[in-house]
């Protein structure tokens, strides 16, 4: 794991790498204490890996041991944690276990301020101070903090409701079929379907941490079954969740996947007409279709480096009307300032309900760039960056080296989740991206070897 190898426990997303060998017990028990000593009242949360309940019981002990009092809410979807904490104003503070797109054998453990947004980097450096010097409080048998349990989906459900156009999506009848990964999703994000009038079709929609069909990430490649499924079925619309089912990707009616930058354009285009204008905050990493959408749309478009919380933690100083990842963690800040899969399909079906077309149709209006990603191993992260700024002494290194030309733009850049550089090209043609992705790997090669 790649923070974890750099000296730096908490990574871009929280704390992770594989269960029982990177993250262990031990470390959940004591990150536990951490958020015990922080914060009196916690609702802690978690997926649906094998090794989910072997770590939320340590942190629920950890919290304990430092008196904090635990509310656990079992398996939710990270938003549903984080809007429950928000909505509680008893509750200050949320703890998810969860790994979200990783691979099956990972987990991992994130932290959740009162307002529902995930900790700031500089929460995560107080955290991992006391962590460090292991500074925890230690209560006292007679105030050693209690667990309670609660149900946190009618209040989530709820809000998403409240906050969408259900009438217009009720009277579309439209069909869905929704693949939730087997992740934590499973019976949140079908309920709310049918609560919005949907006919719901549901595949891989029940708990199971050895994900027996499709791997957590509901990118292009893994979500074949869900294309299949679409075109069989006749559907208007596929829904997919990551494992945490903060994300959400789509396939069109046609059973053809939907490019993750394009259906961030589409909803800041939405969002930001809706709006009469405004600023819109995403990471350099989104494509440049984004951008020329929020800007026809009369909008600005402010970059920050790649994490979610950053970029909610911006969209609260700008008083942004929206914002995202080109990866399907959109943002609604009128909900929560955190990425929400379910909301996010909701406010997909809103738009198709509310323009009348088909989500096909609807994506033209965004322009046409060709994005090509790849990754490399990277095991050590700062001679990466330190020869980024060596090799390319012009490009914007506010988090790696975002290097631009008219025609097209390439990022390089380390996980801050896993020990690997992430390789982004983008062209106005294909032969560009490629040259330019080419031009990317090369350099990383050269850097590291
Ligand atoms: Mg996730």
């Amino acid at each position: 794991m790649g923070r974890i190898e750099a000296g730096s426990l908490f990574g871009t997303d929280g704390v992770r790498g594989v269960a029982n060998v990177e993250l262990t017990v031990e470390m959940a028990l004591n990150l536990g204490k951490v958020m015990g000593t922080l914060r009196k009242r916690v609702a802690v949360a978690m997926d649906a890996r094998l090794s989910s309940p072997m770590l939320k019981n340590a942190v629920i002990a950890g919290v304990t041991s430092a008196g904090g009092d635990v509310i656990d809410l079992g398996i939710a979807p990270t938003p549903g944690l984080q809007y429950y904490v928000k909505a509680k104003p008893e509750v200050e503070g949320g703890i998810v276990v969860t790994a979200s797109h990783n691979p099956k054998e990972y987990n991992g453990i994130k932290f959740i301020q009162d307002d529902g947004r995930e900790f700031t980097r500089e929460m995560d450096d107080e955290s991992e101070n006391i962590y460090k010097s292991k500074t925890f409080n230690r209560a006292d048998w007679s105030s050693v903090g209690q667990v309670y349990s609660d149900e946190f989906r009618r209040l989530y459900l709820d809000e998403i409701r409240a906050k969408i156009d259900e009438v217009a999506i009720q009277k579309k009848d439209f069909r869905v079929v929704i693949d939730c990964g087997n992740g934590a999703g499973c019976e949140t994000s079908p309920q709310l379907l049918k609560e919005l009038g949907c006919d719901v079709i549901s595949i891989n929609c029940h708990f199971d941490g050895r994900f027996p069909v499709r791997n957590p990430e509901p990118v292009e490649d893994n979500v074949s079954m869900l294309m299949e499924v679409v075109r069989a079925k006749s559907a208007n619309l596929g829904i997919a969740h990551d494992g945490d089912a903060d994300r959400a990707t789509f396939v069109n009616e046609k059973g053809e996947f939907v490019g993750e930058d394009i259906i961030l354009a589409l909803m800041a285009k939405y969002y930001v007409e809706k709006s009469g204008g405004g600023k819109f905050v995403t990471p350099v990493s989104s494509s440049r279709c984004v951008e020329d959408a929020v800007k026809e749309a009369g909008g600005e478009v402010v970059y920050t480096a790649v994490g979610s919380p950053v970029v909610a933690e911006t969209m609260l100083k700008v008083n942004a009307v929206f914002g995202g990842e080109g990866n399907g963690g959109l943002i609604f800040p009128e909900h929560l300032h955190a990425r929400d899969g379910a909301m996010c399909a909701a406010k997909i079906l809103e738009l198709m309900a509310v323009e009348g077309k088909p989500i096909s149709e609807l994506v033209k209006v965004v322009p046409k760039y060709y994005t090509l990603k790849t990754k490399v191993q990277c095991r050590d992260r700062i001679q990466l960056l330190k020869g980024l700024k060596e090799e390319f002494p012009d490009a914007n290194l506010m988090d790696g080296a975002r290097i631009d030309y008219e025609d097209g733009w390439v990022l390089i850049r380390p996980s801050g989740t896993e020990p690997i550089a992430r390789i982004f090209a983008e062209g106005k043609t294909e032969d560009k991206a490629k040259e330019l992705l080419d031009m990317g790997l090369n350099a990383v090669k050269k850097i590291l070897s």
